[in-house]
């Protein structure tokens, strides 16, 4: 299972108690922070998320309600005594700006920071373990920008140990048969690989597209995953104003899950603008029902 708890759904300015852009994922021991607003280390405090379990962090893009919480994240690691590597994926200008800052303070962190740039429209596999895989596709915004897709990979097929024994399948050779392959045995009789299987647990996949305009490019990506985040800064009474802004509203970003046959949708990234949330439920669920509007705090579990 898949764990996305919010700590920030709210766009540029901090109102009515949401903050910017923040979200852990867990994916089996890991958690990896999805941006880093303004704010983060005060959510992770309020929710009980210790930072040290942190080996990964994601920045979108440079707009600062997506990464200004992130100097004092990585500080912070440091004064508590961090030594696990930690891995930043982000635009290449990051690197930079977090340079910068560790050097007119005269910091040096006591754990290596690896950091790797993700060039303007880039698609590719950034961490690829056994047991997840995170990868990245751009989005369009006002600015380099990019969607990342997380997935916890599932078990393979389940052996039916009994069914294997009463057909002599030696144990050297289970590994394949969970990838699904078929055994020949000496005699020449073909052991199907259903005989002696059944089905494991699936892949899950959640995908994260914020800050972004609409878009159908993204859809080879984000196609039927079990979750995708979208960002709906505004109602669909304000398409206009999100076109020029290269934002989304509700109504877009349900068009998209439905052609994206996604089987849930989370809205975030709200105007400071709405206080009352209802309407974007109101008008998302009209195009596609599978719609939650995130709160902070909350964990969905996928
Ligand atoms: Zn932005």
């Amino acid at each position: 299972m898949i764990r996305v708890t919010i700590l920030g759904n709210n766009s540029a300015l901090p109102a009515y108690d949401r903050h910017p852009t923040a979200q852990i994922i867990e994916l089996r021991e890991q958690l990896l922070l999805m941006d880093c607003g303004e704010g983060t280390q005060i959510q992770l405090q309020r929710y009980n998320i210790r930072r040290r379990r942190i080996n990964y962090i994601f920045i979108s893009h440079l707009h600062g309600d997506h990464y200004f919480g992130l100097i004092g994240l990585l500080t912070s690691m440091g004064l508590l005594g961090r030594t696990a590597p930690l891995c930043i994926y982000g635009p290449p200008a990051l690197k930079d700006i977090i340079d910068l800052h560790l050097a007119v303070a005269g910091t040096t962190l006591p754990y290596v920071l690896h950091f790797e740039g993700l060039e303007e429209g880039v698609v590719r596999d950034l961490v690829d373990t056994p047991h997840f895989k995170v990868s990245c596709f751009p989005v369009i915004h006002r600015i380099p920008c990019h969607g990342f897709v997380f997935t916890l990979k599932g078990s393979g097929r389940k052996l039916l140990p009994e069914k294997c024994k009463e057909l002599e399948i030696p144990a050297a050779y289970y590994n394949q048969l969970k990838q699904g392959e078929d055994y020949l045995r000496r005699d020449g009789r073909l052991i199907k690989n259903e005989e002696v299987t059944t089905e494991g647990n699936p892949d899950k996949r959640y995908a994260y597209a914020a800050d972004t305009l609409y878009t159908e490019s993204i859809l080879p990506f984000i196609r039927n995953a079990d979750a995708l985040y979208h960002e709906s800064t505004y109602l669909d009474d304000n398409r206009e104003r999100a076109f020029d802004r290269f934002h989304s509203t509700a109504a877009q970003a349900a068009e998209l899950a439905g052609k994206a046959a996604v089987k849930r949708l989370l809205l975030g990234h709200f105007s400071s603008k709405y206080q009352d949330l209802s309407p974007f439920y109101t008008e998302a669920s009209a195009i596609f029902p599978d719609v939650e509007i995130t709160t902070e705090g909350t964990t969905y579990e996928i």
